[in-house]
């Protein structure tokens, strides 16, 4: 999805595909195949670009490290990506910096699986520090013996340091900022936006997220700011955060005011909760990202409408999403639709719509809502008119 932007500001794009019908690959004309874990492979790609950047975390230590031995500038670069590859890094640097977060703990055993949960109350939730996306490598688990096949796994992939244990956070919702950061220091924040999760997986996303209490969202903005200008972040950044009502007793950002904020975690790339400003804002992600990994001056990022509503579009039973087209831009012209070119499975995201309007009052973001449920329903073929 960086490729409109890089066509239209004429910057060439290459990406290391991992196999040649792979979406990125069908779009971008330089799109050798190769593994981001084969060392050789990635060396031989990065040796032709003035920039490496990244679209997922999985690009292991030891390929970044080579790289950056080679100089090649890495951006967002290793020491800032780790926190968003390792959620034991990333728990232990934002508790250093004292940003709020979950109670957490490090575990490798199960006297400390049950150390943590007397201190914090079952459930807990525990996690693979690494390696996990779509809440899997996630588990709520309510008793010791939930836990125990994670722990028969700790020191295996994904679980090398232990597990990332956490309090069951009883969040009123998820939001999400999304901020961009330049070499040069500069930076350009959305505003917040409201997730919504359905099993695990990001269905809506709704901007600005309504109803939030201004000085949490200045928190929250100021908070993502802070994280990547310590941590170094160059590119776009994605915190993910739970929003509590009062004081949670978990340590959170202002104290007993009406509610506040914990970070989840961070994303150092364009992300699904920011697909919203493609249609949605003066400066879309991607474009936002291709110019901070530049070094380029940043965009606006000013929101284009009141509201801006995001729905992800799921796999389901239709392998072709054409036919939906003619119907869906019938009905509702504003609605606009973006399919990635992916081989539809079931609960896979395959695309998103995005619809934008309304005067801001609660009313348009039902309808706005309304549009983009239809419409992602329609495409996945959960309702058929
Ligand atoms: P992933 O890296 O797979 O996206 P996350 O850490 O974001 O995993 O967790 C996925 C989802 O699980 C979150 O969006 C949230 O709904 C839920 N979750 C994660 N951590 C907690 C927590 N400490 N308390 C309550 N719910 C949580």
């Amino acid at each position: 999805m960086c490729q409109p932007p890089a066509v239209a500001l004429s910057l060439t794009l290459s990406v290391l595909a991992e196999s040649p019908t792979a979406s990125a690959a069908l779009v971008v004309p330089h799109s050798p195949v190769g593994e981001h874990t084969d060392l050789a492979a990635v060396r031989e790609f990065a040796r032709h670009c003035d920039v490496v950047t990244f679209d997922h975390e999985h690009v292991p230590a030891d390929v970044l490290a080579a790289l950056e031995a080679d100089g090649i500038p890495l951006h967002p670069s290793p020491a800032a990506l780790v926190h968003a590859q390792d959620k034991l890094a990333m728990r232990r640097r934002l508790t250093e910096l004292g940003l709020p977060c979950p109670r957490w703990a490090q575990a490798r055993t199960a006297q400390e699986v049950e150390e943590f949960a007397a201190q914090v109350g079952w459930p807990i939730v525990v996690k693979a520090p690494r390696g996990g996306y779509d809440g899997k490598g996630v588990q709520v688990c309510r008793s010791l013996a939930e836990v125990e096949p994670w722990l028969s796994g700790v020191g295996e992939a994904g679980l090398v340091d232990g597990l990332l244990l956490e309090e069951a956070v009883d969040f009123t919702r998820e939001l999400a900022v999304m901020v961009a950061r330049s070499p040069s220091g500069q930076a350009a924040a959305w505003p917040v936006a409201q997730t919504v999760q359905t099993d695990g997986v990001c269905t809506e996303v709704l901007v600005p997220a309504p109803d939030l209490d201004e000085d949490l969202a200045v928190a929250a903005v100021e908070g993502a700011l802070r994280i990547a200008g310590e941590l170094g972040v160059t590119g776009v950044m994605a915190m993910e955060l739970f929003e509590v009502a009062g004081p949670s007793g978990a340590g959170t950002a202002d104290g007993s005011a009406g509610s506040a904020y914990l970070v989840n975690e961070l994303a150092m790339r364009p992300h699904n909760s920011g697909h919203w400003t493609i249609d949605g804002s003066v400066t879309s992600q991607f474009e936002q990202h291709l110019r901070a990994v530049l070094d380029l001056p940043l965009g606006d990022p000013s929101t284009r409408a009141p509201w801006t509503v995001m729905g992800n579009v799921l796999g389901g039973e239709h392998p072709d999403l054409y036919p939906t087209y003619r119907h869906l831009m019938a009905r509702d012209p504003g609605l606009k639709i973006h399919l990635y070119g992916k081989g539809v499975r079931p609960g896979r995201k395959l695309g998103h719509v995005t619809v934008f309007g309304g005067d801001g009052s609660a009313g348009s973001l039902a309808e706005l809502r309304e549009r983009a449920r239809h419409a992602a329903d329609y495409l996945q073929g959960v309702i058929d008119e």
